[in-house]
């Protein structure tokens, strides 16, 4: 990713402030606790104390391993947690609270760029920053079977649409319960206001809180965007890189660009690509399986069918049904 000087300071800043945050809480909790058991706080300096004891005579070469160590920092520890349960507290009250657990807000593991910091850096490059706080309100749990109907039959799977929106519901919590595991991809289509880019903004919501690097275009902006990097050379944040390598990328609203043979290529190297890497990409679309093998070549579309999830949502537009049910009330 290409950042700046400034970029990157403003990135780390963003670290320290949060690193600061759970070094806040964390003294907040021990005062809090310290003051209600003082043995807590005992323990806490058994535990230091022993820690540098040991270090010493390692050094010194009176003893070779931390074996006798690690027992009696383990009685401590659970001493520690049958105190903090008497008094009602939680078991990692006395832990630090860091937003990402995997580099403890350092923003690397080793030498290497945590995944949240490169999160970090797409928010930034790509003016995503808002994108969580839009997407707090799209969460699975408001996600309604009730807006499809469960008597009529879609003809091809033989299913009702109801049956049809669980199976997307389904397939969307899986794919982000896997998501560590595996790369999958989806592509989600059907008729409008089903419910697909709902879904798509779900799974977006819950790997950003899991601190992956996601990116999320509308099909319109995304090839915006890739004609820039293409065609003229003003520096405009970003790469194609980033595109091509970011851990999940969702293209929203396939279809509604201009279509043109840019559009088309720069479509089959993204889907190709990214097959290629093994990164997850999440497609939604308004378009029939007909019309998209129109409108894209046929090597993007045969790449689509054989490696991505077919997930179709089809029934009555469900912002106008809730327009609808709205009217109704007020009247
Ligand atoms: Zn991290």
């Amino acid at each position: 990713m290409a950042l700046q000087n400034y970029q990157y300071d403003m990135i780390m800043r963003q670290f320290n402030r949060k690193q600061t945050r759970a070094n806040r809480i964390l003294a907040e909790h021990q005062a809090n606790a310290f003051a209600r058991c003082p043995r807590l706080r005992q323990i806490d300096e058994e535990i230091a104390a022993l820690s540098s004891d040991c270090l010493r005579r390692m050094l010194n070469g009176e003893i070779r391993d931390t074996k006798g160590l690690r027992s009696s920092i383990e009685k401590l520890s659970l001493e520690r947690l049958h105190i903090l349960s008497d008094a009602g507290f939680p078991p990692n009250y006395l832990e630090p609270a860091y937003s990402c657990e995997r580099c403890q807000d350092t923003g690397y593991i080793g030498n290497e760029k945590c995944s949240c910091f490169k999160q970090a850096e797409i928010s930034l490059l790509y003016a995503q920053s808002n994108l969580q706080e839009l997407l707090s309100r799209e969460t699975f749990s408001r996600f309604s079977l009730s807006y499809y109907s469960d008597t009529k039959v879609h003809e091809a799977s033989g299913q009702t649409e109801r049956q049809m929106a669980m199976k997307a519901y389904d397939i969307s919590r899986r794919f982000v319960e896997d998501f560590k595991e595996k790369s999958d991809n989806l592509f989600f289509y059907g008729d409008t206001g089903m419910g697909k880019t709902f879904l798509s903004h779900c799974i977006a919501h819950e790997l950003l809180e899991k601190s992956y690097c996601v990116l999320y275009f509308s099909a319109y902006d995304l090839f915006e965007k890739l004609a820039r990097y293409a065609f003229s050379k003003e520096e405009s944040g970003g790469t194609m890189e980033d595109i091509l390598s970011c851990e999940l990328l969702i293209i929203d609203d396939l279809g509604t660009e201009l279509t043109n043979s840019f559009v088309a290529s720069s479509l089959f190297t993204c889907v190709n690509d990214r097959l290629i890497r093994q990164k997850s990409t999440i497609i939604s679309t308004n378009l029939d399986l007909e019309s998209l093998s129109q409108t894209y070549s046929e090597r993007t579309v045969s790449r689509i069918m054989g490696n991505y999830h077919m997930v179709k949502l089809t029934g009555k537009d469900i912002r106008l049904q809730k327009l609808f049910a709205q009217r109704h009330t007020a009247s």
